[in-house]
């Protein structure tokens, strides 16, 4: 543990300037997607309220719509449409300057792209093209058209100045209709908003005009704008150059981005930190104004860095300040070793492209805030030494640990193997997903430092063993296991030969066992296990088939941004992809596949086979302690009960939320209420 707040991190707690505001310190969390917006105001304003509590200085909304004709229905959008927006709009801004900080909203028109599922209305945009999903286009505007839409622009920076924010965003970036405004490619008019950069710049520039003069001196004005352009067909690195040179002057902070989004947010499997650092830095020369970029900074040094070698004057974090709303304080108070550093793993991001309200892998916390009223470092010590005895010391077993230590309880933990972490522990060693094993490293640290829990490897626990521990309570958490016979989506029964000797699992490749080549891999989890494992076996030198019934590979990836980039590595590392294919039986020398639209049969060479289809939850001691319910409880054991993959297979978040949610709820009388919004309530 650290000794004390360390003077080399001062300068991240400095006062930073911003126009007519003063940031109180230099942690600045950038506009980020929720998947809550105008629909769970309550739990949008406890979310952002509590970075502000762990000393964020600076709490942004998501992208923020001007007006009904933006809508991403059913995408969750914040809104500045009317008063009623200002109301839902306050509980933000009032949660935020409770704790000293200030609260920016980043204003936002969708354009080509934007459908309008919800208000029906045509989406003005610079022309008339197709949305990204729907088969709706959107509406070119004229010259009137532009005249309204900056009125309406206005008219959301005057509620937005309503609503008490201290800092208002023009939003030129990330391909929404200012982007396209600024497109040599989308934008082809022959007025005075078309044609020459100038031109095209115009309407962007008039909108800082036009928010300046609106936000008076009670707001500073914000641009998040591509340092790098948006691809050459639209705006290429020199062109973003010389726009920034054009606007250099007028907002009072450039938040600094580059046009790949899934770089911006890259996870960890494919960006290493820090990668902005050099865009910033040249934005803050060409503009002399107050920068602030991303990079998923997650530890004090990191942050310094980029400061004090004056690339940047804020450090901005999205994922940083979900994963760890505390993350400030903790540094103040020389508790760094306590941060819980972001895994990079973007289930946050999948939140929001599901249209549910966000979460985080390693914050469990995250949109419970209101919803159930979690605090991430808040847990009541109610409980004076009841015993609980934890089997498995994977995520589930390891988060429940933590909150039940916290609570007071006497938390003894068993694990099988020689080490702790479980799942997150062997897959952290699989190529991209190192920075998982945080998710282990944080609860183990955390669990050290309490002297009320006990932590035992290399203790398989046998129902005998638990009934002679005569633990109060019993929290099984030992897990899944992938199942061999490939049944899944697709196969609801065991697909015939995959008895066979060379059919293995994701699990004994992970525990070393590499399977014979020519291998294939048949994916029907869509996630991550199936590609990372071809990866995994490619590199080892083995020729790899990867097949699924999916139309692309891992079509999940595309929640977190990774399927692209997933789907390139696959085939630079030479495996062989065949996508809308099941399987119908495997005799050791090849693979029948099925095409899933024709019923065509293909044989497929293959020594061996790597279904990732399902897990089998492992339960066999839940069901076998179940069954003597009567030696328990002479044993003395009132509770017993199952969490995470062992109860029903799922994500890592899934498993920690579970673990955390039993260890805030074991042993009380009455479980508290999950609240609900209802929109007009
Ligand atoms: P979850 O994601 O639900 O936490 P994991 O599979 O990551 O599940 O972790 C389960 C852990 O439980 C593994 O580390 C495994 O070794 C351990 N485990 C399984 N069965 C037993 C047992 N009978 N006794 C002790 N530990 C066990
Ligand atoms: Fe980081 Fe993953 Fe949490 Fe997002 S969900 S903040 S990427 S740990």
């Amino acid at each position: 543990m650290a000794d004390g707040p360390d003077p080399r991190h001062d300068i991240l707690f400095e006062p930073v300037q911003i126009g007519p505001v003063t940031a109180p310190n230099r942690f600045y969390q950038v506009p980020h997607c929720t998947g809550m917006g105008y629909r769970y105001p309550r739990s949008l304003a406890a979310m952002r309220g509590m970075k502000a509590a762990g000393g964020w200085g600076i709490v942004c909304t998501e992208y923020c719509s001007i007006d009904p004709s933006s809508d991403e229905s059913p995408h969750n959008t914040a809104a500045l449409w009317d008063s009623d927006d200002i109301g839902r709009m306050r509980l933000i801004t009032d949660a935020v300057h409770a704790h000293g900080s200030l609260a920016g909203v980043e204003l936002w028109a969708g354009g080509i792209g934007t459908p309008n599922l919800l208000t029906r209305v045509p989406s003005p945009a610079v022309r008339s093209m197709p949305a990204v999903l729907d088969p709706v286009q959107s509406r070119a505007m004229d010259l009137d058209d532009i005249r309204a839409f900056r009125r309406q622009h206005r008219l959301a920076v005057r509620r937005a100045r309503e609503s008490g924010f201290d800092i208002v965003y023009v939003y030129p970036c990330h391909g929404y209709l200012l982007t396209q405004m600024m497109s040599r490619a989308h934008n082809q008019r022959s007025d005075e908003y078309g044609g020459s950069l100038e031109n095209r710049v115009r309407l962007v520039r008039e909108l800082l005009e036009d928010a300046r003069e609106e936000a008076g001196n009670q707001m500073a004005v914000a641009i998040r704008f591509s340092a790098d352009g948006h691809g050459e067909v639209h705006m290429g690195a020199d062109e973003a150059m010389d726009a920034i040179r054009m606007l250099a002057h007028l907002p009072d902070l450039w938040d600094v981005t580059i046009g790949d989004y899934a770089h911006e947010m890259g996870s960890s499997m494919f960006t290493p930190p820090g990668t902005l650092e050099g865009h910033a830095a040249q934005v803050r020369e060409i503009t002399g104004k107050p920068v602030v970029t991303v990079g998923r900074f997650t530890s004090p040094d990191a942050m310094v860095g980029p400061i004090r070698r004056g690339a940047q004057d804020l450090i901005g974090a999205a994922r940083p300040s979900i994963a760890d709303p505390f993350l400030p304080a903790k540094i103040r108070t020389g508790r760094s070793d306590d941060i819980r550093e972001c895994i990079g793993c973007n289930i946050c991001y999948a939140s929001d492209e599901r249209s549910v309200p966000i979460r985080c892998t390693q914050n469990p916390t995250m949109g419970e805030e209101w919803r159930r009223g979690w605090h991430p470092e808040r847990v009541e010590r109610d409980n004076d030494g009841d015993t609980v005895l934890i089997v498995g010391a994977g995520p589930a077993g390891l988060e429940a640990a933590r909150i039940l230590g916290l609570r007071g309880f006497a938390v003894t933990i068993a694990e099988a193997t020689r080490e702790a972490g479980g799942r997150v522990t062997r897959e952290s060693r699989l190529p991209g997903l190192a920075e998982w094993a945080r998710v282990r490293d944080y609860r183990v640290n955390q669990i050290r430092a309490m002297t009320n829990i006990d932590l035992y490897l290399d203790s398989r626990m046998r129902p005998d063993d638990v009934l002679e521990f005569g633990a109060r309570h019993v929290l099984v958490a030992t897990g899944s296991a992938w199942r061999a016979d490939g049944t899944g989506r697709v196969h609801p029964l065991p697909v015939p030969g995959f008895e066979h000797p060379g059919v293995s699992t994701p699990d004994a490749v992970m525990d070393g066992d590499l399977p014979t080549g020519p291998v294939l891999i048949f994916d029907d989890d869509h996630y991550y296990m199936a590609s990372v494992l071809a990866q995994k076996l490619a590199t080892e030198g083995l020729a790899v088939t990867y097949v699924t019934p999916a139309s692309r590979p891992a079509p999940w990836l595309e929640h977190t941004l990774e399927q692209e980039q997933t789907h390139r590595t696959l085939l630079q590392l030479g495996v062989t992809i065949v996508t809308g294919h099941r399987v119908a039986g495997f005799d050791g020398e090849a693979v029948i596949a099925v095409c899933e639209v024709t019923g065509d049969e293909q044989r497929i060479t293959a020594r061996s086979v790597v279904p990732v289809t399902s897990r089998e939850p492992s339960d066999i001691l839940y069901h076998n302690l179940r069954a003597r319910a009567e030696e328990l409880e002479r044993a003395g054991t009132e509770t017993l009960i199952r969490a995470g993959d062992c109860e029903a297979p799922g994500i890592i978040a899934t498993a920690i939320h579970a673990g955390h949610r039993i260890g805030r709820e074991l042993g009380l009388a009455s479980v508290p209420a999950v609240r609900r919004e209802a929109q007009g309530a």
